[in-house]
């Protein structure tokens, strides 16, 4: 694997790949299981892979964990070499960020829902780094994983609404034998709050099963995700969605692709995770009158 830690760096490597598509994988290091998914999935669809290590600033808030986020270049670098990575591109702040950026992204009313309530500005920060990396880095592919629900939402509507030429790909979620979706930030959980961490995943679930039973009304479907995320007393609710697919509105009935998705908040760390629905046509179900 190359490492390249500027923009003048990684212009010359890039013009150096081998073949015609390269992949890329962005992330914010400390990588797990599911980021490994994404690169192997990036390097069977692509003559080229690219991954990048950026803890970005300006999608954290003022109170959230930047300064704690865990960092280890070391383990990452190891794990991108073994995964057969061809560049990898771990930037300063000022490389991404020149000295005075003023310009962002801003993606409108996708990015002020769930996590882009809960977070303020969490989806300009998203949409102005992916931007910016895109253009750095010029893939042919990029790779996102489902876990970050909104996220690939918000970054489809990104490269649709501003032409971008890269085709998005989206990766299945990782998890834990329990169900918890892998997450970096799973390490700041204690033994208590990691035992009740899989109501999450049960919670989605719960609402997956009920919609192919034929419970279409979003209103139950999130009423039974809440009755799951009772059984983790130490875990308060940010929000509990089943709203639809492309524009995130909430729905009423489930009678389109849709994604169930929450948000809790343990003592030590905020949990996120979803599920896509097929809506009940996929269920093989009629639509009520
Ligand atoms: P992060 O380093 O958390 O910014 O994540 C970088 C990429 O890895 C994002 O596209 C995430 O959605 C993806 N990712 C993180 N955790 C998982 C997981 N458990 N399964 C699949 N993809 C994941």
């Amino acid at each position: 694997v190359r490492v390249v830690r500027t923009r003048a760096e990684l212009r010359e490597a890039r013009a150096a790949l081998p073949g015609r598509s390269v992949g890329f994988v962005p992330t914010m290091g400390a990588l797990h299981e599911g980021h490994s998914s994404l690169v192997r999935r990036a390097r069977e669809a692509c003559d080229a892979v690219v991954a990048s290590i950026f803890v970005n600033p300006t999608q954290f808030g003022p109170n959230e964990d930047f300064n704690r986020y865990p960092r280890d270049e070391e383990a990452d670098m190891a794990l991108l070499e073994s995964l057969g990575v061809d560049i990898a591109v771990v930037p300063g702040v000022e490389e991404i960020y020149p000295p005075g950026a003023s310009v962002t992204v801003d993606v409108g009313r996708l990015g002020d829902v769930l996590e882009g309530a809960a977070r303020p500005g969490h989806f300009r920060g998203v949409a102005t780094v992916v931007t910016i990396l895109f253009n750095l880095v010029q893939p042919t592919h990029a790779f996102f994983g489902q876990k970050d629900g909104q996220q690939t939402v918000v970054v489809r509507r990104l490269v649709r609404d501003l032409g971008l030429p890269v085709e998005i790909v989206v990766c299945p979620t990782v998890r834990e034998p329990d169900g918890l979706a892998r997450s970096s930030r799973n390490r700041y959980l204690g033994a208590d709050e990691r035992a009740q961490a899989q109501a999450l995943h049960r919670a989605l679930q719960a609402a997956e099963a009920a919609l192919a039973e034929g419970e279409w009304s979003a209103d139950r479907l999130r009423e039974m995700m809440r009755v799951e995320l009772a059984n983790a007393p130490l875990a308060v609710p940010d929000y509990v969605s089943v709203a639809d697919a492309e524009t995130l509105q909430e729905l009423d009935t489930v009678d389109r692709p849709a994604l169930a998705s929450l948000a809790v908040r343990f003592p030590s760390a905020r949990l996120i995770d979803c599920l896509p629905l097929a809506g009940q046509a996929r269920a093989g179900l009629s639509r009520p009158a």
